[in-house]
């Protein structure tokens, strides 16, 4: 029998009439013989309140305590989907990532799957029970609760559909991935099938519909991804190996990101050690750096930009002010107001004349590019935050819609 695993996300079991229609997406399924496991996320907005919650505390969070605070959500979402199953004639039974367990590393906040131990989940399915796993959670070998970043609820749904051998279905508030953000770009199209490659650029350049490290680990396992929306039957999108995507646009999306800051080293010695330095204290404290950008030198002196996540901002401004203490700096400056433009196609691969296609429609908008970085699929820009969604829509008519 076929097992499929079903992962709402945060809108779709936003209120109990929303669970309940997510219950009804499940029981339809079982009425098609399949067996099914779902992954549940946190009514919406509730992780986002937990962590407002810790962060009035005014302490300094420690984040084992943030993992402890933030996983209830899911915890609170997959007893009602499952009381719900209950109500509706089903047998159902909620779990916890450490009931299972999920087992991770002790990265809090952004912890790393390490194993799942199947054998409880295989044995509910045994007795027709739909087990509700929570998503975004999991358990340190210590025995610590874990949680695996934002978003991470994808990647409990991936890494459970590889265990279980099982289809991989994401239900979530849009009906698929779209060659932009819908909300932002009226005239988005869907895109039917997508390659992991491009999904993780997407991914890690702002899309919010999937999870990046979500996409990693389904390129890896070559787990197949099913996104489509919980309020219509309608085919969503999806995310495949490359060799079965067939058409292969110059680009396929455009995606803005603005949760990321720049911190700017000003007057650094221009002499070996010093990128160093600052990158090895950040990667420490495992902080992720993303663009990073040094000026050419003039008397010996430059000036060394990067950007990292936003919510981890003042921590890495923290971390480099210390290192600028021991390497003699002139000055060091955060900037939050810029945002990222990215467009990402594999056909970028055997085309040439991309980048400066960008760059025009940038130019002719007045946009001045702060930083660029790039790959075989991608061209990323560095702006000022207040011409981000002018830049998104106008590159989407330019590359897309024309
Ligand atoms: P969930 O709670 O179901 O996990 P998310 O909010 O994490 O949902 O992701 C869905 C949202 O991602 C959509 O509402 C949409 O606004 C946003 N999004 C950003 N870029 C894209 C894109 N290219 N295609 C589809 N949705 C996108
Ligand atoms: N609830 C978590 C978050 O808001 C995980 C998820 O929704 O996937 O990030
Ligand atoms: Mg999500």
């Amino acid at each position: 029998m076929k097992t499929v695993v079903l992962k709402f996300g945060g809108t779709s079991v936003g209120d109990l009439s929303r669970i309940e229609n997510a219950a009804r997406r499940v029981i339809n399924k079982l009425k098609e013989g399949k067996r099914v496991v779902v992954v549940t996320s946190a009514m919406a907005g509730e992780t986002d309140s937990l962590l407002s919650l810790a962060s009035q505390t005014k302490g300094n969070l420690n984040p084992r305590e943030v993992d402890a605070l933030i996983s209830i959500g899911e915890q609170k979402a997959a007893s009602l989907f499952a009381i719900v199953l209950q109500r509706l004639g089903y047998r159902a039974k909620s779990f916890c990532g450490w009931q299972l367990p999920i087992y991770t590393d002790s990265v809090h906040t952004k912890a790393r799957i390490l194993s799942i131990q199947t054998e409880r989940v295989l044995r509910e399915l045994e007795n027709d029970v739909v087990p509700v796993v929570t998503g975004f959670q999991g358990v340190s070998k210590e025995g610590d609760i874990t949680t695996l970043g934002r978003g991470g609820s994808d990647l409990s749904a991936v890494a459970l559909s590889h265990a279980l051998f099982a289809d991989c279905e994401i239900y979530t508030d849009v009906e698929g991935v779209f060659s932009a953000d819908p909300r932002l770009v009226k005239n988005a199209k869907k895109i039917d099938r997508i390659s992991y490659e491009e999904m993780l650029e997407m991914a890690s350049l702002g899309a919010k519909v999937m999870q990046a490290r979500s996409i990693e680990y389904a390129m890896k396992y070559g787990v197949r991804i099913h996104v489509r929306s919980s309020f219509s039957e309608n085919e969503g999108t999806w995310i495949l190996p490359e060799e079965e995507v067939m058409e292969k646009p110059e680009v396929r999306a455009i995606t803005l990101d603005r949760n990321e800051s720049r911190i700017t080293l000003v007057g650094v010695e221009d002499r070996p050690g010093i990128a160093y330095e600052v990158f090895s204290a950040l990667g420490n404290s495992h902080i992720v750096v993303d663009m990073i950008v040094q000026n050419v030198s003039h008397q010996g002196f430059t000036d060394l930009s990067f950007t990292v996540n936003r919510n981890e901002q003042s921590k890495a401004f923290e971390i480099v002010k210390e290192v600028a203490k021991k390497i003699g700096v002139k000055d060091v400056v955060l900037d939050d107001k810029i945002a990222k433009i990215s467009v990402v196609g594999i056909g970028m691969r055997s085309s040439y004349g991309t980048a400066a296609k960008v760059f025009e429609v940038l130019y002719k908008l007045g946009i001045n590019i702060m930083a660029i970085s790039t790959s075989e699929i991608k061209i990323s820009c560095l702006i000022e935050e207040k011409y981000g969604e002018l830049a998104l829509r106008e590159l989407h008519q330019v590359f897309i819609e024309q």
